[in-house]
């Protein structure tokens, strides 16, 4: 496409992410920790319960991985690594730190990474926090969902409203500069005034970066059984929608960018992890349900951990896999980057890519544009603001309008076009 001015640069500068931020996520490490304390009643994640021989297990389990994985790897240098879960701040300062060297023992890690690792709050503590600083972790992201006591009773979790304040003094205590809030809303009991509630106390602990996620019914969950039984009523969907602009108001007015449909960043305070999926670079993951991205081949490993470990240890194969395609390829890009508030740019990748993303898509977009759906970016295409709670809709019906054949003149005119290169690659 043609690059075109953002209609609106102040507020691309102010959706973000940064060109910045988006050249420094190159490459990522995801680690699957499966143990949680408790089971929430609305998660559907792979995780169990924890135990000293789960958690050897897991670990004997990892050093196959590991080993399998590496040589794949030889020569890549990553720039974010997440342990991510399930709880990983359940493990023991002394698991964790087993868990870290192995990582550290087979892959390439750059000195300035992103490492991140999700932590309960109910977990922190100052032996877990010093074994996490001494691994190397410079980032927390921390599970809070709601600070309404009634709120966090229904959604099952462990710890107090209280205690999410306590952990973020704790952790700037050891050192961490870069903390994170995960927040829920939509669910049922969940309200307007109940959200601002919330946010009035993630705001005051001040954290750099913020994720709030609208709940979605998970069936064989607790929760997210009684919703499809109609035992709970969830918000209405007008209701969910004001909560987001709400939400999305007050954090902007606190300084925080909404630079991907669920993430909040102060500058500079991008998830880089999360950027190198929204970006569609090559990713490692390794333990149970993790999912991968590498030399153009993408698996998934299995989900359960038994059936995980099991294979690793019969030395059978622990994944799914799926080679890419063109087509995959130019699908993925639109998916995953129209979620980013700078929506779709063409220096994000490389030329050939963005080429496939044209080729398919260049007369949806074209459509998309002339409805409204769209608006034009830097260089390429983004889901203007006031539609970014839907955003999931104008991606299906993009997909939709790219599998329909072009008609009439819109079709025409880009069915004519000769433009499909890049202004510029991605470095
Ligand atoms: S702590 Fe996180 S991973 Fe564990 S059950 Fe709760 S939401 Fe799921």
């Amino acid at each position: 496409m043609e690059p075109h001015p953002a209609s609106d640069p102040l507020t691309a500068s102010r959706l973000g992410p940064s060109v910045a931020a988006r050249a420094a996520a190159r490459r990522g490490l995801y680690v699957h920790v499966p143990f949680c304390a408790v089971r929430c009643s609305y998660c559907d994640f792979s995780s169990g319960a924890l135990s000293a021989a789960a958690v050897e297990r897991y670990l004997a389990a990892m050093a196959l991985e590991t080993a399998r994985r590496a040589p794949d790897a030889r020569g890549a240098v990553f720039t974010s690594v997440f342990f991510g879960g399930g709880t990983p701040s359940a493990l023991s300062a002394r698991h964790f730190t087993r868990l870290a060297a192995l990582v550290r023992g087979a892959f390439a890690i750059a000195d300035d990474a992103e490492i991140t690792l999700e932590a309960n709050p109910e977990s922190v503590r100052a032996p877990l926090l010093e074994a996490w600083a001494t691994a190397g972790v410079n980032r927390l992201s921390m599970g809070a969902q709601s600070f309404d006591a009634e709120e966090l009773e229904g959604l099952g979790r462990i710890h107090d409203a209280a205690r999410p304040g306590e952990a973020f003094a704790l952790a700037r205590a050891h050192g961490f500069r870069r903390l994170s809030l995960d927040l829920m809303f939509g669910f049922p009991g969940n309200d307007g005034g109940r959200l601002a509630r919330t946010l009035d106390r993630a705001l005051a602990l001040d954290p750099e970066h913020l994720s709030a996620y609208c709940y979605i019914p998970e069936p064989g969950t607790p929760l997210g059984d009684r919703v499809l039984r109609r035992d709970v009523a969830l918000p209405s969907t007008d209701a969910q929608a004001d909560e987001y602009a709400m939400l999305t108001a007050r954090l902007e007015a606190a300084g925080f960018a909404g630079y991907e449909t669920s993430n909040f960043a102060r500058a500079g305070a991008e998830a880089r992890h999360n950027l190198v999926y929204w970006l569609r670079r090559d990713h490692m993951a390794l333990g149970p349900s993790a999912h991968g991205l590498w030399n153009g081949v993408r698996f998934g490993n299995h989900y359960a951990f038994e059936r995980w470990a099991a294979s690793l240890e019969a030395d059978a194969s622990c994944d799914a896999t799926e080679i890419e395609s063109a087509r995959s390829r130019a699908d993925e890009i639109v998916m995953l980057g129209l979620r980013l508030g700078c929506g779709l740019d063409a220096s994000d990748h490389p030329a050939t890519r963005w080429a496939d993303v044209l080729r398919r898509y260049g007369a949806a977009f074209e459509q998309g544009l002339a409805l409204g759906r769209l608006e034009p970016a830097r260089d390429g295409v983004r889901i203007p603001r006031a539609h970014r709670f839907v955003a999931d809709d104008t991606i299906a019906w993009l997909m939709a309008a790219a599998d329909r054949p072009s008609r009439g003149p819109l079709g025409d005119v880009v069915r004519g076009r000769t433009d499909l290169t890049p202004a510029r690659s991605a470095p």
